[in-house]
């Protein structure tokens, strides 16, 4: 019996169900992964146990040569694989990243550009709900109507009427390919900072599958458990010239110690993601999600954007007489498991959504490539042709979880 199942058994059983649930549901919310045995095995270490406030060679607390060794270690890994100058792995969240960022380079009331949350943006890119949109002002650019591209013309004519400070590029859900040249462009023309936030990127700008920002933008944030395969967690890049007040915006601006464990797993997803292994993984996440929309519209669907050129989708389901929160729901029964999500110029509110957003980065993990793709996108289909033939739905999940158990999810044991 494990230490776990001793102390407490009710917390035992529980991960014993989500183990289980893990590995026979296709997870396909594009923000989730399956992280490696190799990183938890260091997030569950005794680094747990160390303060280490402060950065290497100037903590607030003795006894920190190993810390000092395991986050040095992951900094240089991260400024190789990323190209940036400098590397800071303390944030506790993507989150966090961005609000340490903003606290380092802004004053409260100070103006930013972000996306519009219902084209893609992120809460902490300035909703009114967030710190980010009560603290800054927010002016969201948004995506044209028609293409639900990015209309960059639209942002250069607002950075010029709103000189902010900073532009944040990056999204939650936008499913084609960023201009960061052109962002860059727009930002020196107003001389504001430019931001990219790769936290759903990460992964395939270090696989070689997305355009890097590094070079364009002067900061960059990302989360690490997406499709990076990281721990939970966040991290920020940037110019040598900005190392300073970013450190500071982290700790002591808006974090006490670091977490160490943590930290080291991330060094651990660092090395995992220079390999040749995860480049071609990078590459399958979006051959994958190409595959899938394409079998998706020849059923019929109308995909935000009319397809992708990363690692999500968008359907938007209003065609279809459905909501967000429906779609899902019948997916999820039959063990395909997709978020509800707002769609570009979505009249439904965000907790109800007018799409559903998925992706291909943690069935992708499982080594799943494009003859499953096609049978996924049959499933899909056959589920959501009737959000309420729940017979359909069960016969389709005995499908998926056969599928499934051939294709064994990394890091999460098989009991
Ligand atoms: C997921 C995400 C974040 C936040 O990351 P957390 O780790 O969940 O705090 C920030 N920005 C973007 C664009 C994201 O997609």
């Amino acid at each position: 019996m494990s230490a776990l199942e001793q102390v407490d058994p009710d917390v035992a059983q529980i991960i014993r169900f989500e183990e289980q649930r893990q590995q026979q549901v296709l997870e396909m919310i594009p923000s989730e992964n399956y992280a490696s045995a190799a990183v938890m095995e260091a997030v569950g270490s005794v680094l747990t146990n160390k303060y280490a406030e402060g950065y290497p060679g100037a903590r607030y607390y003795h006894g920190n040569a190993e810390v000092d060794r395991v986050e040095d270690l992951g900094r240089e890994r991260a400024k190789a694989l990323f190209g940036m100058d400098h590397a800071n792995l303390q944030p506790h969240s993507g989150a966090q990243a961005n609000m340490a960022v903003y606290l380092a380079l802004l004053n409260f009331g100070d103006t930013v550009m972000g996306l519009q949350l219902d084209a893609g943006g992120h809460l902490t890119h300035g909703s009114p709900v967030n710190a980010s949109g009560k603290q800054y002002n927010f002016v969201p650019y948004a995506v044209d109507r028609e293409t639900h591209l990015i209309d960059y013309d639209v942002m250069e004519r607002l950075a010029k009427e709103h000189q902010p400070k900073v532009i944040m590029t990056g999204a939650t859900a936008y499913p084609r390919l960023w201009d960061f040249k052109r962002a860059r462009e727009i930002a020196d023309e107003v001389g504001a900072i430019l931001i990219a936030d790769m936290a759903h990127l990460a992964g395939l700008i270090a696989g070689g599958a997305h355009p890097s920002p590094a070079g364009l933008a002067q900061v960059v944030t990302s989360s690490t458990h997406k499709t990076l395969r990281g721990p939970r967690g966040g991290m920020i890049l940037c110019d040598a010239n900005l190392r300073r007040k970013i450190d500071s915006g982290v700790f002591p601006g808006s974090q006490g110690g670091p977490l160490m464990h943590v930290i080291a797993g991330k060094a651990v997803m660092l090395k995992e993601a220079a390999t040749e292994e995860f480049k071609q993984y990078a590459h399958q996440v979006v051959a994958n999600a190409k595959t899938l929309a394409q079998v998706l519209l020849d059923a019929g669907f109308t995909l935000v954007s009319g397809g992708t050129d990363n690692h999500l989708l968008l359907i938007d389901v209003t065609k279809n007489g459905l909501t967000g929160v429906e779609a899902a729901d019948a997916l999820e029964a039959a063990a395909i498991v997709v978020n509800f999500n707002s769609i570009p110029f979505d009249e439904h509110g965000p907790r109800v959504g007018g799409g559903i957003r998925f992706g291909t980065p943690a069935i992708t993990s499982r080594g799943m490539g494009e003859a499953e793709m096609q049978q996924i996108g049959e499933w899909m289909a056959r589920v959501l042709r009737d959000v309420k033939d729940s017979a359909e739905h069960a016969r389709v999940r005995e499908e998926v979880l056969a599928l499934t158990a051939k294709f064994p999810a990394r890091g999460v044991p098989v009991r």
